[in-house]
C-alpha cells in the first residue's frame, strides 16, 4: 500500500480516503486512474521511475525553521469532506497577521505540462491544508527538476473547482470498481506509463469494428427499403 494509501485510513468518511496521486492520475486520463487504483495495474517507465527517485528523496520527514519560515517535508495531509488523504513534498508555513498560513510546494521531474495534473495533485493539498489548519491557503508552489525553478500556483475558483469535480468522478468510478474503456489520444497516451498494458489503439479499433459490424447486422437484418 502507498503511502499515500495509508494516511487517514481511520477518518470519517466513505471508506478509505481516495489517494491524492490518484487525482493527478484522473485528470491525466480517469482509464489511468483506475487501472492503477482500483485494478492495482503499475507499470513503470522512465518519467515515473525519475519522478520515483525525485519523489523518495524529498519524502524525509523533518521540520525546521529558516528566516521565519517553518518547512515540513514529508507531511501527512487529508480532507474529510472529499474523502482524500496524501503527502505533501514540503510544507512551507509562512508567518503573517493572524498566524501562519501554510505554503504547499510539490518537487515534478521535467518541466511544467500543457495539462493540469500537477496543479490539481498541488490543490488538492491545500484544500487539505486548510481543513486541517482551519485557515486559506491561497497559493503554493511546484518545483520543476528539469528548469530547476518553482512555479507558483494561484488557487482560484477554476482550479478548486476542476480539483473538486475530479475528486467526485474519481470517487464514484472507485465506488463502483469501474474502469471507463481507453480512448486513444496520441500526445496523452504516448507517454503513458500503462500504454502497452493498456492498447488504447487496438482496444479503440476493436470497439469501432465491433460497432460498424453490429450496425451492419442491423442494417441486413432490416433489408432494403422498399
Ligand atoms: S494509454 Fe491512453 S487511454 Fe490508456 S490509460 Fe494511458 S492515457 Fe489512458
Amino acid at each position: 500500500m502507498s503511502a499515500d494509501a495509508r494516511v487517514g485510513q481511520s477518518d470519517e468518511g466513505d471508506g478509505d480516503p481516495i489517494p491524492i496521486s490518484a487525482l493527478q492520475h484522473a485528470i491525466y486520463c480517469l482509464r489511468q486512474a483506475a487501472l492503477i487504483h482500483i485494478e492495482r495495474v503499475w507499470a513503470e517507465n522512465r518519467f515515473t521511475a525519475e519522478g520515483r527517485v525525485l519523489h523518495d528523496v524529498t519524502h524525509e520527514a523533518d521540520s525546521r525553521k529558516e528566516r521565519g519560515v517553518r518547512r515540513v517535508t514529508a507531511l501527512p495531509l487529508a480532507c474529510r469532506r472529499l474523502n482524500i488523504a496524501g503527502v505533501a513534498d514540503l510544507v512551507e508555513f509562512r508567518r503573517g497577521e493572524g498566524g501562519e498560513t501554510a505554503f504547499p510546494v510539490e518537487y515534478k521531474r521535467g518541466k511544467p505540462k500543457r495539462h493540469r495534473a500537477d496543479e490539481v495533485q498541488l490543490c488538492a493539498q491545500a484544500l487539505c491544508l486548510e481543513e486541517m489548519t482551519g485557515r486559506a491557503v491561497p497559493e503554493g508552489a511546484l518545483f520543476y527538476g528539469e528548469t530547476k525553478r518553482r512555479v507558483v500556483v494561484p488557487f482560484d475558483a477554476e482550479l478548486r473547482t476542476l480539483t473538486e469535480t475530479t475528486a467526485l468522478a474519481f470517487a464514484v468510478l472507485l465506488a463502483e470498481g469501474r474502469t471507463p474503456p481507453p480512448i486513444w489520444r496520441a500526445e496523452r497516451c504516448r507517454a503513458c506509463s500503462l500504454l502497452e498494458l493498456c492498447r488504447p489503439k487496438a482496444m479503440t479499433k476493436s470497439a469501432l469494428g465491433f460497432r460498424n459490424r453490429a450496425l451492419a447486422a442491423a442494417l441486413d437484418a432490416g433489408g432494403a427499403p422498399g
